[in-house]
């Protein structure tokens, strides 16, 4: 079985505590490979390293258009290896072939995309009402950047953090999720082939708790940026605040995908399934909440049963596989307890509703993919993030109430589910709030 150890200061190292962790294919159920397990002393040297690294030679006095040069290097080694690294996320997390493909594409453009972006972060000069004063703004790079990420989608998400980061001129420390750490440490290889100086990047594995909060409330941290559940978003804010460091936070969604009487229903019928089912659920823009126009309710609803029931689960690598397994197994038992939840709730079952149990899906981790209709717009099913195969349908009237249902304030169990989730999703998908992580602008 493969070993990963922590990568700290340019080096791949044993963890203090040397303890170790397995992590899983969910396809087979099986372990695949083994994680060195971090922890506190081990942050402390990581973020020395990457405060070092920061203040110092060569990385302090790279010119900003050697650090974008740099990213565009990074960008090509990961074009070339990205079929490889495709296929470890693959056996890691489990999603299917084709959307870690177009996932892997997007990494060398946002390389390029930064790369061309950190000899271009301008700064002003305001007008001031005073003879004989000047005024001007500068940026400034925050320092040490901490990074901590989840499961579904781990190479895609961190490199959306990171490329920014080094563009703008900090360092990084990397926690990626315990379940899927094995693609970083096979990325931060590209890193050190391209030339980024040792302590620039660094990453180290764990359960969240010992790494995760160490790395917040580290005095050379300056800035968080984090994407994960709902709840350790909670924990991380209140931490960085505490702390007065920055932090983005990127975290769960439910927002509902809504289709009209007068809609293709051929084409809704698609979206709606690739929608949730895409990538068995697993991402915070899964359509899991689907309102439907009550004059269509019955022929729509019809039409995506039928459709579901085509749905050929089994191995993630293979392009004729439309569902791929859960990626962990804690997510697994989660996401059966959501199908009892809605049962409970009074929804109707109209597909799915268990464990898959088909020859091709083995020992690994499948969940049918469920459709219930008639669900309450108040339960938890239709207001917490499943994260998994599971599609919750309700039926409006007119646009009114499509918008009312929409926006209705919810659980008050769920906290931050009640912020509109386009805000929350746009913070993450506005490259210029991005590029703004790890710049400040100092008026003189
Ligand atoms: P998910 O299970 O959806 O990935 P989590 O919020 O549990 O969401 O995990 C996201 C990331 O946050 C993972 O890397 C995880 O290890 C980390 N994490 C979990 N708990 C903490 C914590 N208390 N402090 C810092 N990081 C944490």
């Amino acid at each position: 079985m493969h070993g990963y150890k922590l990568y700290v200061n340019g080096q791949f190292t044993d963890p203090a505590s040397d303890r170790w962790f397995d992590s899983f294919n969910p396809y087979t159920g099986l372990a695949r490979a083994q994680i060195a397990e971090g922890g506190p002393v081990d942050v402390d040297r990581a973020v020395n390293a990457a405060h070092t690294a920061f203040s110092t030679d060569p990385w302090s006095t790279l010119t900003a258009t050697q650090r974008g040069a740099l990213l565009r290097k990074f960008g090509d080694l990961v074009a070339r290896e990205a079929q490889r690294l495709v296929e470890i996320e693959v056996r890691d997390n489990g999603k299917l072939l084709t959307e870690m493909q177009w996932q892997l594409d997007y990494i060398p453009q946002w390389s390029y995309y930064y790369g061309g972006l950190a000899d271009k972060i301008e700064a002003t000069v305001p007008p001031v009402d005073k003879k004989g004063f000047f005024n001007f703004t500068r940026h400034e790079a925050l320092g040490v950047v901490g990074v901590i990420t989840p499961w579904n989608s781990p190479l895609l998400l961190t490199a959306w953090k990171i490329t920014p980061a080094l563009a703008a001129d900090c360092t990084v420390v990397i926690k990626p999720s315990e379940f899927t750490p094995a693609s970083l440490l096979e990325l931060v290889k590209l890193f050190e082939e391209g030339g980024f100086p040792p302590g620039v990047v660094n990453i180290l594995a764990d359960f969240g708790k010992d790494v995760g909060s160490a790395l917040v409330v580290h005095p050379l941290v300056s800035k968080f940026t984090f994407t994960g559940s709902d709840a350790t978003s909670l924990v991380i804010n209140e931490l960085a605040a505490k702390n007065l460091k920055q932090v983005n936070l990127e975290f769960g969604g439910k927002f509902p995908n809504i289709v009209f009487a007068d809609a293709n229903l051929d084409d809704a019928v698609n979206g709606a399934a690739s929608a949730i089912f895409g990538s068995t659920g697993q991402t915070c823009i899964a359509g899991s909440r689907l309102l439907v126009q009550e004059k269509i309710h019955d022929e729509f609803v019809a039409q995506l049963v039928a459709l579901t029931k085509t749905a050929q689960m089994g191995d993630p690598m293979d392009v004729k596989t439309h569902l791929g397994p859960v990626t962990t197994r804690q997510q697994y038992a989660k996401v059966l307890s959501y199908i009892d939840i809605a049962k409970q709730d009074g929804a109707t079952l109209l597909t799915g509703g268990g464990a898959a149990t088909q020859a091709a899906c083995g020992n690994g981790w499948f969940i049918e993919p469920t459709i219930f209709s008639d669900v309450k717009n108040n339960v938890r099913n239709a207001q917490e993030e499943v994260f998994g195969p599971v599609l919750s349908v309700i039926k409006f009237k007119d646009e009114d109430d499509a918008v009312a249902i929409a926006t209705t304030p919810v659980l008050a169990s769920v906290p931050l589910s009640g912020l509109p989730t386009w805000g929350v999703h746009s913070l993450c998908l506005h490259p210029f709030r991005r590029a703004q992580f790890g710049s400040t602008p100092t008026g003189l």
